[in-house]
Parts: structure tokens; C-alpha cells; sequence
């Protein structure tokens, strides 16, 4: 076993307690009358008094310690002092002679010995005492245990030594020097459970162990080497014997580890989970570090079991002493074993563990009801555990190229925004009833976007409460009750807009105070003059309810993503404002630059809605919505009531929109779009130039309809092959969606990060789907 370090092996050195007190006196300058062992696994650590009061400890290192190791300590501790000064770190004493605080000779005095040199060094008596039992520890303390864990490491992160690169048994990375001890564990049981920790270690670590954080660490902030104060936090760090360079998950774990014994069994899972909570305050571990922990704690467990066992087959240390610590230890990894590895990972990260899809289904159909949206896809509905860009991995394996998802609008995981939400839930979320920039600046930055006259923001958390406020507002600003929608729109759920809604008003009953217009169809080419909207207007007076609110979706995406004329819209406008009903401008659907063309989608249109509401893609998934209007229709609703959503306009929603309103800009998406609709439609056009299913291509931006018809003669909307097409192109590996009256419309409508370069994919899948369907 030539790796082992030899102060391993070394004996403890033994001074008498006169000696050590006459140690301290001499290098140290320090008046002690007597000294009580406290007993150490290869130095000698005396607590030294003067009379009856504790005035020092004094520790003396073996022979076979090297004097670097010592001065690595002393620089440590010098470093934590400049890094957090606040953590109450052992600072060990100059030697009389010393003047230099820098230098780590300062700290160690020499003793000659027959058998060599031992080194003395001094450190105050620190608040708080020793604590043998873990298991006394409450949560708040154990929370507070990580917390120390962390930053400790977080103080040591720049610091480095040559002496930290080192081999001791308690660092994972020694795991092969803990495998020639195994057959020294004499209980064939706690044998066969270390055999096993290892070999998962082996399984998940060792291919891990070359790309995972590492720094210098203390690597065994256990109970033995802190002090505690009464209420159970850490007062006192005074050991670092096992500072090594190696994998910040192996510091944890050994806290883990450490902290658990003594504590019943199915306690442990969350004794860790605390620890880790209290870690991650500071130290926020990646996904892959947290799925390790456990399987780190179960090596650790395993060398809790070798190494007294080597000891004491080497005439080492108490045996009795060694067997106890092996009895508290070996059921604990037993219990990891017993819960299984991959379960035992997932209930100390809390990461979740993918669950049978079919499992799921039934899940969600007992725990959800029937007026849930069924899932897309009868056959075989996905079940996303991962997306990244444009692209969306299903736990059965399948990549999937997202053309339908528009919420993501940056991408699916863009980091800019899982960072803006991760920092700043990190540090405070709360409402707008107290002062946060975050709010603010993101209203600022909306309205930069706004032409003159929409000068206002109100913050929410959905498309529906978006709209739901316009039309609250519109109506006590107009006091009248009508509401104008298209045909076939969709702008939320709520009471008052699910009237707008006639999409999901499957019977047909749109409400009586709502009239509704057939939108342009240029394909068809009907409706395309402004009488569709001037008879619904003279329905409104006619019935009562004149009109309060007209509402639109730029980019009609639930009507059949009709490309409606700017003069249209404009002329459309006028005689809405003729009529005295304000304009609502649903931008939750053509918003944040899905048009390409501009921010908005009422910008093509060249007209100023009274509002404008938006959601979906303003938080790239998180949920955030808001109204912008003017000011002047706020007055008298404001005089009456407040509007005030809990967590309309939080810090965390803020970060997350504000995120993806820089992500726009800096990736200059807006030009992008327009390139990568322009690809898709002539790409999708030329591809399908014979194809008598397909009537017409159309769109904005990104914002685009493939529309499929039996026959391009007769332009019939062909239901029954819009939903095939869609489905054998999600079999092919791409998501689109149906729209339309008819549902015949295939909605492309991906996020904006999709590009010119995913446009030969989508058009090999189209093609290749309607292959399949005998449509070529
Ligand atoms: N308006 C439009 C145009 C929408 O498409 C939607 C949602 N599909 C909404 C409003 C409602 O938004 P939310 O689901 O956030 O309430």
C-alpha cells in the first residue's frame, strides 16, 4: 500500500502534559500549568490550562508530517481571514519569535526528537464545545451546517498550495487506496456493503470525476472538527487535517456523511436534503453534482468502514474505538443500498426520476378531470424532459424539431432568462407593493416599444388577465357592454373573455353582448372588404349593447393565421373609433417580434390601440403578462379601485421578461425572423408546388399557416388530413399544430430562435409525412 501517506501510519506523538505546557511556554510564550489530551487519529492535541481555566490547544504533529502540509494549514486560515473574515476559523498564534503574518514558518515550532522532528503549533480556545452527537442537532443547525460547509469552500475557492494535491483515504478520488482495505472490514455484511458503495461509484462517479468542480477544500467539516455553540451552529472550525484539492461534492458528502449518524433511518433523506438546502444558499451545485451526492456519501460511508478497519489490522488506533464507529455507520450505507442507488440519488437532489409515460397518462387523467386540455397526440402524447434552442428531447428518445411552441419564444431554456429567474429567486421575490427596480424598468423598456400615447403598464400573470383588465377597463371607460371579436378567436378563459373566446365555446353560444366578424380570407378571397365588420358593429347598437371593445389578434392565430391588410385593419380601426368602442390589441400571440417586421403586431397596421396586452412569449415560459394603455382611461378606475395582482410584475417575473427583451436585442431576432419566415415559406411553397392538399402557404414573421384542402379546386378545408399530417409529422420528428375554424390550417408557429438552417428539415419531414399519407 505504497500510496498511503506515511503520517497514516505514523503513531501519535505522546507528550506528557508537563511537556506540552512547558512547549507553550517556551515557543510560544505562553503560561500553562497543565495540559489534557483530546485525543487525535495522528497528531497529539492537548488543551492547555492555567490552573483551573483553559487558555490554549497545542497541537504537535508526527514525525512523518510533512512540515508543507503544516504551512499549507496556516496559509489557509491566513487566506479564510482576507476572504470571510466572519467565519470563525481557528487562527493559530504566532511563535514568539515570529513578526511576519504572512509567512506560514511563523506559525510552527520545531522539536527535536530522537526519532525526528515534530512541529508544535497554538491556537485559541474557541466559543462553544464538542458535540459527539449529530443526531442532537436540529434542523436549523444542520440547514446552518451546509450553509458553513459552503462557504467555507466558497472562501478557499482561490486559494491553492502544492501540498493540497494529494492522496489521503478520506478524499474520493483515493477510492482505489480504500479498495485495498476493503478485506480488512472483518463483517463479511459491511464488507459486501462497501464492495457495492464502490462499484455505484465506479458506475456513476469515476466517469463524472474529470469534469466535476474542484478547488482545495476542507473535505471534513464534521462534527469532530467543529465546535458548537448551544444552539447547536457551528462557533468554531478548527481542523484542517484533510484539506485536499478535490471535488467540491466530496467536501459535502462528507458532511452528509458525518451529520446523518445516530439519526433514525428514514430521517436521513431529509437530514441531507437540509444540509444541501443550507449549501445552495450559497453555492447553488449543477444537476449533475447534486445527483451524485448520494452515491458520494455512500463512498464515503464505505471508507467510514475501511479505514479503521486498516487501522486496526495495522495495530493502529483502539480497536474497540474503530468497531464502534463501524456500528453507526454500516446501517445507514445499508439503508442507502437497501433504497437503491438511482432512488436514493433522486430523494437527496429532489431532482425528479422519469416516470413510465403510460403511468402518467392514467395519473393525469385521475389527479386533472375532464376539463383538462386533453393531451396532443392520442397515440403516443409526449412527454418532454428536456428541451434546448428549437429542439425537444421525449424520454422515450426522440428528438423533436418544435415548430409549434411559441411561448419559448427565445428557445426553450435560453439561458439568459433561467439565469435572470434562478438569480434573482435567489435573492428576493416579492410584490409591487414595496420598491424593486425590476418592475419598473421593464415597464420603462415596454413602452420604449409603444408608439406616443400608450404611456402606462399594468403587470399580471396571463394573457386572460391581460385582457380580462382591458375589458374591465374599456367598459367602465366607455360605460357600455358590447365586445367585438373575430369569428373564431381565442384570448383567454375567464368569465368575461372566455365570451371572446369562441374557439373553446364549443356549442356555438357566444354571449349575447358579444358580436362577432369574419376576418379576411384572401385565399378564398372572401370577406375582404370592411362589411363583415360594419355589420357587426350595427348588431351591437342594434342589440343593445353597443360596443365598449373591439379586440383583435394581429397575427389571427386562432382564426387561421389570416394575413390580414394593413388599410384593412386601418379602415376597420376607424370605424371602431367612430363607434366608440376602444381597441384592444391581443399581442399575446404576435407580440415580442413573432411578425419580424416589428415588436408588435398592430405595428403593421400603423394604428395606436387604446390597449395592448401581452403573454405567452414575455417570459419565455414564465408565467407574465401585462396591459399597456393610456393613462387618461385609468383616471376614473383608479378613483374606484386598485388594481393589484400578487404576482403581477414580482422581481422573478420581471428579471425573466426583461431577460427576454435583451435576448431580442442582442441576438438582433427581429431581422432574424423575418429571414428565417421567408426561407420557410418559399421552401415550404417550392416543395409542395404539385401537391393538391396544399392550398396555400402564408404568414408573417413566424407566424405561419400551411392550409390543406381536398383539392385545390375546390379549396374544401380537409380536416381529417390537417390532423394526420400533423401527426405523422410529429411520428418524423417535427411539432406543428391545426388552427381554424375548420381545423384544417397547419400552424407553424415555432419559437423565434428557430432559424433559415431548420427550414430543409421541416421541409424533408412535410414531404416525407405527406408521402406517408399518399399525398404525393
Ligand atoms: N390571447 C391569445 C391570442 C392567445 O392565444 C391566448 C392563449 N392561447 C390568450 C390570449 C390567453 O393567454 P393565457 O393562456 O396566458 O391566459
Amino acid at each position: 500500500m505504497s500510496e498511503i501517506d506515511p503520517v497514516l501510519s505514523a503513531r501519535a506523538p505522546q507528550f506528557t502534559s508537563a511537556e506540552a505546557a512547558a512547549l507553550a511556554g517556551e515557543h510560544f510564550g505562553l503560561r500553562a500549568t497543565g495540559a489534557r489530551d483530546l485525543g487525535s487519529e495522528r497528531d497529539q492535541t492537548l488543551l492547555l490550562a492555567n490552573g483551573e481555566e483553559p487558555v490554549a490547544v497545542l497541537k504537535i504533529s508526527n514525525t512523518a508530517e510533512k512540515v508543507a502540509t503544516l504551512d499549507m494549514e496556516a496559509l489557509v486560515v491566513r487566506h479564510i481571514e482576507k476572504t470571510d473574515p466572519e467565519l470563525p476559523v481557528a487562527r493559530p498564534f504566532l511563535t514568539s519569535e515570529a513578526t511576519d503574518r504572512d509567512d506560514a514558518a511563523s506559525y510552527r515550532a520545531k522539536i527535536e526528537v530522537d526519532e525526528g522532528i515534530h512541529w508544535a503549533r497554538l491556537y485559541p480556545i474557541m466559543p462553544g464545545g464538542m458535540r459527539s452527537d449529530p443526531a442532537a442537532l436540529d434542523d436549523r443547525a444542520l440547514i446552518e451546517w451546509g450553509t458553513t460547509v459552503a462557504r467555507l469552500a466558497k472562501a478557499m475557492r482561490g486559494f491553492t498550495h502544492p501540498s493540497a494535491h494529494r492522496s489521503i483515504p478520506w478524499d474520493l478520488a483515493s477510492v482505489p487506496m480504500i479498495e485495498e482495505m476493503i478485506p480488512d472490514i472483518r463483517r463479511p455484511d459491511m464488507r459486501a456493503a462497501a464492495e457495492q458503495a464502490l462499484a455505484r461509484y465506479h458506475q456513476t462517479i469515476t466517469p463524472a470525476w474529470d469534469s466535476l468542480r474542484k478547488q482545495v477544500v476542507h473535505g471534513d467539516l464534521n462534527i469532530d472538527n467543529a465546535l458548537v455553540g448551544e444552539s447547536g451552529l457551528i462557533t468554531g472550525i478548527i481542523d484542517f487535517g484533510d484539506m485536499t484539492y478535490t471535488a467540491l461534492i466530496t467536501d459535502l458528502a462528507s458532511v452528509v456523511d458525518s451529520l446523518v449518524l445516530e439519526r433514525p433511518l428514514d430521517d436521513v433523506f431529509r437530514v441531507a436534503r437540509l444540509i444541501l438546502d443550507g449549501y445552495q444558499r450559497i453555492t447553488p451545485l449543477e444537476a449533475e453534482e447534486l445527483l451524485l451526492i448520494s452515491d458520494a456519501w455512500a463512498a464515503r460511508a464505505a471508507a467510514g468502514l475501511a479505514i479503521p478497519s486498516w487501522r486496526t489490522a495495522q495495530g493502529l488506533g483502539d480497536p474497540e474505538f474503530g468497531e464502534r464507529d463501524l456500528l453507526t455507520l454500516y446501517p445507514i450505507l445499508q439503508h442507502l443500498i437497501d433504497t437503491g442507488f438511482d432512488k436514493a440519488a433522486h430523494l437527496v437532489s429532489g431532482i425528479g426520476k422519469p416516470v413510465d409515460k403510460q403511468q402518467l397518462m392514467q395519473r393525469r387523467e385521475a389527479a386533472l378531470g375532464p376539463a383538462m386540455e386533453q393531451l396532443s397526440y392520442d397515440d403516443n402524447p409526449l412527454y418532454i424532459d428536456k428541451a434546448r434552442g428549437v429542439w425537444m428531447h421525449d424520454v422515450d428518445g426522440q428528438v423533436l424539431l418544435d415548430a409549434y411552441n411559441n411561448v419559448p419564444c427565445v428557445g426553450h431554456a435560453h439561458p439568459r432568462v433561467t439565469e435572470a429567474i434562478a438569480r434573482q429567486s435567489r435573492v428576493v421575490n416579492t410584490h409591487m407593493r414595496y420598491l424593486h427596480p425590476g418592475a419598473i424598468e421593464l415597464a420603462e423598456r415596454l413602452l420604449e416599444t409603444c408608439p406616443d400615447g400608450l404611456d402606462t403598464v399594468l403587470f399580471c400573470n396571463s394573457g386572460t388577465e391581460a385582457n380580462d383588465l382591458a375589458w374591465r377597463i374599456a367598459s367602465r371607460a366607455t360605460g357600455r357592454r358590447g365586445f367585438l371579436c373575430t369569428h373564431f378567436a381565442y384570448h383567454g378563459i375567464s368569465e368575461a373573455i372566455a365570451a371572446v373566446s369562441p374557439e373553446v365555446l364549443y356549442h356555438g353560444e357566444t354571449p349575447e353582448h358579444v358580436e362577432r366578424w369574419r376576418p379576411q380570407d384572401h385565399y378564398r378571397g372572401q370577406y375582404l372588404g370592411t362589411e363583415e365588420f360594419e355589420a357587426a358593429l350595427g348588431r351591437a347598437e342594434a342589440s343593445g349593447y353597443a360596443p365598449a371593445a373591439v379586440i383583435l389578434d394581429g397575427v389571427m392565430q386562432s382564426d387561421g393565421v389570416n394575413v390580414l391588410d394593413p388599410e384593412h385593419v386601418r379602415a376597420i380601426h376607424r370605424r371602431s373609433q367612430e363607434a366608440g368602442a376602444l381597441w384592444i390589441a391581443d399581442e399575446v400571440q404576435g407580440g415580442h417580434g413573432r411578425t419580424g417586421e416589428h415588436m408588435w403586431s398592430f405595428q403593421r397596421f400603423s394604428i395606436t390601440p387604446d390597449f395592448v396586452t401581452l403573454g405567452k412569449p414575455m417570459g419565455n415560459g414564465h408565467p407574465v403578462a401585462a396591459l399597456i394603455t393610456q393613462r387618461e382611461l385609468l383616471h376614473d378606475f383608479g378613483d374606484e379601485t386598485v388594481i393589484f395582482s400578487t404576482f403581477g410584475g414580482n422581481p422573478v417575473s420581471a428579471a425573466a421578461a426583461l431577460a427576454v427583451l435583451d435576448v431580442l436585442d442582442d441576438e438582433r431576432v427581429l431581422p432574424r425572423v423575418v429571414r428565417a419566415g421567408e426561407a420557410l415559406r418559399s421552401a415550404v411553397r417550392e416543395a409542395t408546388a404539385d401537391v393538391e392538399c396544399v392550398g396555400e402557404v402564408r404568414g408573417i414573421g413566424l407566424a405561419n399557416a400551411i392550409e390543406i384542402v381536398t383539392d385545390r379546386a375546390s379549396k374544401t378545408p380537409d380536416r381529417a388530413t390537417a390532423k394526420a399530417l400533423r401527426n405523422a409529422m410529429k411520428r418524423n420528428g417535427v411539432l406543428v399544430g391545426t388552427t381554424a375554424a375548420e381545423v384544417n390550417v397547419l400552424k407553424v408557429r415555432p419559437p423565434l430562435a428557430f432559424t433559415e438552417r431548420e427550414v430543409p428539415l421541416f421541409t424533408e419531414v412535410l414531404m416525407t409525412s405527406l408521402r406517408e399519407l399518399g399525398k404525393l
